[in-house]
């Protein structure tokens, strides 16, 4: 009883401010958004807004070709077994490495290149874990973090709902994508995104956004998308003063074990020179 008293104390005061969905399956609340969040420059959505439409499911095609080569020109960020490449933001790199792939150490910390770069093509493989845990935000989060600060998500988003612009695929916090083209947990997917840095006058005014184009398993989720800012959680993002245009690939963890393989980029326009 105390426990069901707790439980709709919580709901009462959530309640005003959060969308709850009730899981009646697993008989307690999934949190599947905000309303208390700032307005989107649209004026029409929240950021996290649960109300936002939901991208529809396009099952991607099946010609996807998994652990294609890289390119000759590119980069290898990642072959399958090397981390010596990658820092931790906290201390040495405890992921695994293995078997050709890399896995999540839940709460070991995000990683990231050491190398830094501006504008370019990335592709990568994720698989989500296939023992499906958790809901919402909670299931299979991890996410790809362009510079280092603007998040492309990664999420077990196959038949699971969240907030539209933290679903897989979304610029986090701002953009859902165009579509929903997961495929089931446990399977291979790829991400190709092409990122144009942000471009600074000489007082570091903002002269261009940083923008982004997505393509998840063959399929277009943003194309050209002009970015706000440096992501956040339930902030509207903006630029600031110290704002860098250059950073590394950081990759998230959200405590649960995303598998990671075949990353590479190629640096490109005004950024391809040494
Ligand atoms: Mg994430």
């Amino acid at each position: 009883m105390r426990k069901n008293l707790l439980n709709l104390t919580v709901m009462a005061i959530t309640g005003l401010s959060t969308f709850v969905f009730q899981s009646w399956a697993a008989d307690k609340p999934v949190e599947l958004g905000f309303t208390d969040t700032p307005m989107l420059p649209s004026g029409k959505w929240h950021v996290h807004d649960p109300n936002r439409p939901v991208p529809p499911v396009v099952t991607p095609g099946a010609t996807f070709s998994a652990a294609a080569r890289p390119p000759a020109d590119a980069i290898v960020l990642f072959s399958g077994h090397d981390l010596s490449g990658w820092n931790c933001e906290k201390g040495p790199v405890k992921w695994k490495a293995q078997d050709g792939y890399m896995e999540v150490a839940p709460h070991s910390g995000d990683i990231e290149t050491k190398q830094q770069f501006g504008d370019f093509q990335l592709h990568l493989e994720w698989a989500e874990p296939a023992q499906v845990q958790g809901s919402s935000q909670g299931r299979g989060n991890s996410g790809v973090f362009l510079q280092g600060l603007y998040e492309v998500q990664v999420l077990d988003s196959y038949k699971s709902p969240t907030y539209p612009d933290g679903q897989c695929g979304a610029i986090y916090g701002q953009s859902p994508p165009l579509v929903n083209a997961c495929r089931k947990p446990g399977a291979w997917q790829t991400y190709d995104i092409i990122f144009e840095a942000p471009r600074f006058g000489p007082d570091h005014q903002l002269i261009r956004p940083a923008s982004v184009t997505v393509i998840q398993n063959g399929v277009l989720l943003h194309h050209k998308q002009a970015i706000l800012g440096p992501t956040g959680h339930k902030i509207l993002a903006s630029y600031k003063k110290d704002t860098p245009d250059r950073g590394p690939i950081r990759l998230q963890d959200h405590g649960n074990p995303v598998r990671y393989r075949n990353i590479w980029i190629r640096n490109i326009g005004e950024e391809e020179k040494p």
